[in-house]
């Protein structure tokens, strides 16, 4: 069996999470790759209600053979609006691969050195605009102080109404004030941020396997039974479970099931990494469609990581309303990580939901 990681949130410094560590993080601002040709509001825009989405997460995930992915990161975005979240609908999400070679024009050969005032110029800032609401390509930028960008004219508005107008025009006493209600605003616009730990799942496949093939066995004793039409016998036997009497009955989905059991041994994972593997399906319905064929080489694309139900919990979402959801999210990519020279290319994700 192909090892497969798990990712779990931590809280973290935030200097740790910046472009220059080549971090796996959720929440705040994505911490770029490729740290000038950025995505803009447009290329991030939901399909539903034409809005920016806003970051999710992004997972360093180099190609060891391959030069032109010596670096390589995805990106994963959502919209917050929830009613643009549909049942089995990937309207309100986008997803980006980043990838650069070991020789490139923003990153030193070697590997960064893990100290906060290493190398601080290494910054989409130094590069490029970025909007100073979420992080996008600026396109426009305040006409009066010309100090800060924007991506969209929404932006602009949420941080004029965020406290920038009167910021804009202050004086420098008044400015740090309004400075931290500004940023405080700014942030619950965005996911909280967190480190995603990765490590190998060590959950003990072995047995994982036997109890499987004891179930299928006692599975096919009681199909046997039923073809026999002694089934009514073995409502009362000790030896079959309810749970397989529902599932020989059609009542169980086995898929759930098998999603249940396998992340029994870490209820906290958030995502599962196993490139080239089958995704964990959280039912055995409402699986993708043809999975379309990379934009860029027009290649088969494969599965590489998903994002669990349980990353919900860490969103800041509203308890009482309908909010944000997913059963699990399913990420595939170009299976070859074809060359993309810069910037970001969209690869293919599903919104897989119980019902
Ligand atoms: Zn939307
Ligand atoms: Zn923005
Ligand atoms: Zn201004
Ligand atoms: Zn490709």
């Amino acid at each position: 069996m192909d090892q497969i990681d798990i990712g779990f949130v931590e809280k973290c410094e935030p200097w740790k999470l910046e472009s220059r560590f080549f971090p796996n993080k959720v929440g705040g601002k994505s911490a770029w790759l490729d740290l000038k040709d950025l995505p803009s509001a447009k290329h991030v825009e939901c399909k539903i209600c034409k809005n920016p989405c806003t970051f999710l997460c992004q997972i360093y995930a180099p190609y060891e053979n391959n030069d032109d992915a010596f670096h390589r990161t995805i990106f994963v975005f959502i919209c917050k609006n929830d009613t643009c979240c549909k049942s089995n609908e990937n309207g309100n999400l986008q997803v980006f691969r980043s990838q650069l070679r070991r020789d490139n024009k923003f990153y030193p050969l070697e590997p960064p050195e893990e100290q906060e005032n290493w190398r601080p110029d290494i910054n989409a800032t130094n590069f490029t605009k970025i909007c100073h609401v979420c992080g996008l390509l600026a396109s426009n930028d305040c006409g009066k102080c010309k100090l800060v960008n924007y991506c969209c004219p929404q932006h602009q508005i949420i941080d004029s109404k965020a406290g920038h107008k009167e910021k804009c025009s202050a004086d420098d006493v008044n400015q740090e004030c309004s400075a931290t209600s500004t940023e405080n605003t700014l942030q619950s616009l965005l996911f909280p941020e967190f480190e995603l730990i990765i490590e190998t799942d060590v959950s003990d496949d072995k047995n994982d396997t036997c109890d499987v093939n004891k179930e299928e066995e006692e599975l096919k004793k009681y199909e046997k039974l039923v073809e026999n039409g002694k089934a009514g016998t073995l409502q009362n036997c000790d030896d079959v479970d309810d749970d397989l009497l529902k599932m020989a009955s059609g009542d169980e989905d086995e898929a759930f099931t098998d999603f249940q059991n396998t992340i029994r041994d870490d209820p906290d994972q958030v995502l599962r990494y196993n490139r080239g593997g089958l995704p964990l399906y959280i039912t055995s319905k409402n699986k993708p469609n043809a999975i379309p064929n990379c934009e860029k080489c027009n290649g088969e694309r494969q599965f590489e990581f998903q994002i669990m139900p349980q990353l919900l919990n860490y969103l800041n979402l509203p308890v009482d309303v309908k909010s944000l959801d997913w059963g699990t999210l399913l990420i595939f990519t170009c299976k070859n990580s074809c060359n993309i020279e810069s910037g970001y290319c969209p690869e293919y994700i599903w919104k897989q939901d119980i019902v």
